[in-house]
């Protein structure tokens, strides 16, 4: 079968590095990946860090460290380089000035002169009248006198955008057609006063020179669509951009209280997920699902079925709600989807210091060995594993005081010397025969199984939850669970 020729579709993905990188973000990036992958079009990933009060060099190698053990791959951009190099924006000052001054020199683009004062309140006349409040066109057709006189001030104008008087509409690929009416959209800056070009003029003019089919971003970019359209054609005019992209705007993501999801919110750090061992896959898939659904049906899958099927048109306006419940259980399901030795593997950086509570050379790799398919299947995130292993590699357990009260009731050292008897000669290689044991004990004392095995849990591993009992037993070994057992009676008597 002859090949099909390379997609035209080039997607961006073009943050800002100022702070941590958030769970919006990563939203935006999937789903442009996504769709580059899908029509085997495209990804370009580029810095937009034209403001440098707010970008940091830290906040970029966080978020190239980021996309990295997101595990997405770009086919222009940082590291990787391409055809429209530079791919931060820092390093193209000149091109910006340069379409800057032919956008004025074709009179797309005018000097405005006006001070924030003056600005301020022509707002509030406007306003209290009921008039639009935004810019008036004030220095639209300045004559060259009254240029003369701005000057002769001092006052230093900033660049603006002269919108046309007509109405815009665009067809938004996730809402569909919209309109914005002129008097909704004023004239707009674009360069600052200093000479600094803003994120309105060189976002549209690189996705112009990059020659970006489709942009798909968050819906609180909206509002900068009509004004991007109309730089757009202005570009056109000028030969510096072939085509308008195609415009799609991703759901908003509520939080707490239905409250937008803030960048600035703790549950929208993505650190935080890494630091709490989801899964780059688990967390993707949940993350998905913020606007978007495989199936009615299926709400488990892996990148590959979702680049298969993802449709930007199959994406919803509506609000999506960030779940913490729903992301945590589908990571536990893509926990269970590990191979076992990749789950093993995995689990690593919270099997040691600084995590990891034991010393070192305590750490049984045998022991790890044995226990993991059993945390495997239980796990909603990877650091719960550190927890759930630690009484196998900490010379005595760590006692929760909470498990211990209520392990430990009226009769639990009778319970305890009974467990122990049969536990010295069960079989110590077979689970089932520990289970028997114990199974003994509480008949002997009028208990059920869960009552019995509640002390001995805790005098073993030092809470009331863990893994199952008699696995985690065997696996720690007679001598030392004989021993735990009798140090907890010697707590008890005390
Ligand atoms: N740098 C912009 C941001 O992070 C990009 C917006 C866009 O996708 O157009 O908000
Ligand atoms: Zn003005």
């Amino acid at each position: 079968m002859a090949s099909a020729p390379a997609s035209p579709v080039r997607v961006r993905f073009c943050p800002s590095p100022t702070g941590n990188p958030h769970v919006g973000l990563v939203r935006t990036a999937l789903f442009n990946w996504a769709f580059a992958r899908h029509h085997q079009g495209t990804l370009v990933f580029r810095i937009e860090d034209t403001d440098a009060a707010r970008d940091s060099e830290e906040s970029y190698t966080q978020l190239l460290d980021a996309m990295r053990w997101l595990g997405f791959d770009w086919d222009e951009g940082p590291e990787v380089g391409g055809p429209h190099a530079p791919y931060r924006q820092s390093q193209r000052m000149d091109i910006y000035r340069d379409v800057a001054q032919k956008l004025l020199d074709a009179g797309h683009a005018y000097r405005c002169y006006c001070s924030q004062e003056e600005l301020d309140t022509r707002r509030e006349a406007a306003r209290a009248a009921g008039r639009p409040s935004g810019y008036d066109g004030h220095c639209r057709d300045l004559s060259d006198a009254e240029v003369e006189e701005y000057r002769a001030q001092g006052r230093e104008p900033i660049v603006r955008f002269r919108m046309p008087d007509e109405p815009i509409t665009f067809e938004d690929l996730v809402r569909g057609e919209i309109t914005y009416l002129p008097e909704n959209v004023p004239d707009y800056g674009i360069v600052r006063a200093n000479g600094a070009p803003l994120y309105t003029l060189v976002n549209p003019v690189d996705d112009a020179l990059m020659e970006i089919t489709h942009v798909l971003r968050g819906e609180d970019l909206l509002s900068s669509t009509p004004r991007q359209i109309a730089l757009y054609k202005a570009l056109t005019e000028l030969g510096i951009a072939k085509e308008t992209p195609a415009f799609g705007h991703l759901p908003y993501v509520m939080g707490e209280g239905n409250k937008k999801l803030s960048k600035r919110d703790p549950q929208s750090s993505l650190n935080l997920y890494r630091e709490r061992g989801f899964l780059p896959e688990g967390l993707l898939n949940y993350l998905s699902l913020l606007g978007w659904s495989l199936s009615a049906d299926q709400d488990i899958f892996t990148m590959d079925e979702m680049v298969a099927a993802f449709d930007v048109s199959d994406v919803q306006p509506n609000p999506a709600r960030f779940d913490l419940k729903k992301c945590e259980a589908i990571n536990a399901d893509h926990i269970r989807l590990l191979d076992t030795k990749e789950f093993t593997e995995r689990c690593r950086p919270w099997l040691k210091a600084p995590v990891a509570p034991w010393a070192a050379e305590d750490f049984d790799e045998a022991k790890w060995q044995a226990v993991a398919p059993h945390a495997q299947t239980r796990l909603k995130v990877l650091s719960e594993i550190t927890d759930n292993v630690d009484f196998l590699f900490l010379p005595e357990p760590v006692f929760d005081e909470a498990s211990w009260a209520k392990a430990m009731k009226e009769g639990s050292d009778a319970l305890l010397r009974t467990a122990r008897e049969k536990l010295d000669t069960a079989d110590w290689t077979s689970p089932e025969s520990l289970k028997e044991a114990v199974l003994a004990a509480g008949e002997a004392h009028g208990l059920k199984l869960g009552k019995a095995q509640a002390p001995v849990r805790v005098a073993v591993t030092g809470r009331t939850v863990g893994l199952p009992l008699f696995e985690s037993l065997e696996i720690l070994g007679k001598e030392k669970s004989l021993a735990r057992i009798d140090a907890a009676l010697a707590r008890l008597a005390a």
